[in-house]
């Protein structure tokens, strides 16, 4: 029998050695050698896109992990070049090519960037970037250099920082397809190179010389907005991509954030499965970024965005905002609201039900009955919420009808007060409306 291919979860583990997620990692089988024996036949393993049945989009599979495209070694960056190039100004930047942020591919920071090229940013472009954040193992150092300092005028005079590209770790087993997160401390490592592959083979650290530099300068009396920095990413890298990512680039974010606005009320589940759409399902949120294709991670961060906003399920500034949302929504309708230590009321009031409490007083033949207030005991959960209402017979209708609710806390005097304010405070805003009408 032929060789087949099984899938494989293995665990992802972040520089710390933390576990962050799953990968999916195709390993080969031989039905006649099950000791885990690998032949050289190799999977396609890259697919950059998750496998999607495009003939039947409403059956759309948002549980299948999109996979990293994990060509080896890695696809450098592309961007478009500085014309004219500006002259290096240090050692560091002798015959790198100049671009702009905007000028990498997709006009974003590029969290896998491979390949010689440098960039000038601002602070505020810098912090847009998370710090130009990465996806590769890196440790960071600082290059010792006298007088270098982040007040430097030039950037030569500036303080270096810089980030060196711990490789990847890979399995010495031929066919073996595993590709591992070498921690940063060297113990972590150790650890993890003495651990076997989940082929049975030794695990092997792939070195990798690629080192990028951060130079920082021209920061004016100590203001940091005024920072400003020179970027020069390393050599190539001389392996594949890590299978698993740590963390969402800003773009990713933005992206999340605007689905987010676009569906406040969507769960984790719809935001996975996408926006309904005339065939089918529109993008999944495992379309933003590969840290989205976790359901776990994109719950996460539902429920941050949702902190954010004050949405969140236990938020009391939650329920204001939505209060304040709801009030602008209904602008006709009169709603009022207090809150002090003693007492919290919300009022309502539509604009027909102030009307009401202004009854035409042309026919003096009708008898008339005045305003009546009563306050229900159980129409909130709240044991102590009192739904007060003042109603008024309408001999329109032949009906008594409702001229203003209150929800309050209790039933104090002060509760009443506020109800009765409200409710005298939309008497006066009637006449005065009609006296207007007079003149
Ligand atoms: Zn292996
Ligand atoms: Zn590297």
């Amino acid at each position: 029998m032929g060789p087949t291919t099984e899938m494989h979860t293995l665990p992802v583990f972040d520089e710390n050695g933390i576990q962050i997620g799953f990968q999916q990692v195709n390993r080969l089988i031989s039905q006649t050698q099950p000791t885990g024996n690998l032949v050289k036949s190799q999977p396609n393993i890259h697919p950059s896109q998750p496998a999607s049945d495009s003939l039947h989009p409403n059956s759309k599979n948002w549980t299948s992990i999109p996979l990293i495209d994990l060509s080896n070694p890695a696809a450098l960056t592309t961007f478009i070049p500085l014309d004219p190039q500006p002259l290096s100004v240090c050692e560091l930047d002798q015959g790198v090519i100049a671009t702009l942020l905007g000028n990498l591919q997709g006009g974003e920071w590029d969290p896998w960037p491979n390949g010689r090229f440098r960039l000038d940013l601002t602070h505020t472009e810098y912090m847009a970037t998370k710090r130009l954040a990465v996806q590769w193992a890196t440790k960071s150092n600082t290059t010792r250099s006298r007088n270098s300092s982040v007040g430097s005028s030039t950037i030569a005079g500036g303080k270096i920082l810089n980030k060196k590209c711990l490789g990847v770790l890979i399995c010495t087993v031929e066919g073996c397809q595993f590709i591992g997160r070498p921690q940063v401390e060297s113990a972590g490592l150790q650890k993890q190179l003495s651990a076997r592959c989940y082929c049975g083979g030794q695990l092997k650290h792939d070195h990798c010389s690629s080192r990028s530099y951060l130079i920082t300068w021209g920061q004016q009396d100590g203001d940091i907005s005024t920072t400003q920095y020179r970027y020069i990413n390393g050599t190539a890298h001389t392996h594949s991509r890590l299978p698993g990512v740590v963390r969402t680039t800003a773009a990713e974010d933005q992206r999340f954030r605007t689905v987010y606005e676009n569906r406040p009320n969507a769960t984790s589940t719809q935001l996975m499965v996408g926006a309904p759409a005339p065939q089918g399902f529109g993008p999944s949120a495992a379309d933003l970024g590969q840290k989205f294709s976790q359901r776990a991670y994109t719950s996460y961060r539902l429920n941050q965005e949702k902190k954010k906003d004050g949405n969140g399920p236990t938020s009391a500034f939650g329920n204001l905002q939505n209060l304040q949302k709801w009030k602008g929504k209904h602008s006709t309708v009169p709603c009022k609201d207090y809150v002090s230590s003693d007492i919290v009321c919300i009022s309502l009031q539509t604009e027909w039900m102030q009307q009401q409490t202004l009854p035409d007083m042309s026919d003096v033949g009708d008898p008339l009955h005045g305003l009546l207030s009563d306050a229900a005991h159980k129409y909130w959960e709240d044991p102590n919420g009192r739904l007060i209402v003042t109603s008024i017979y309408s001999p329109l209708i032949e009906k008594w009808v409702p001229v203003l609710f209150t929800y309050a806390n209790g039933a104090t005097i002060a509760h009443y007060e506020y109800h009765f304010l409200i409710l005298i405070e939309g008497i006066a805003a009637t006449v005065t409306k009609r006296q207007r009408r007079c003149d």
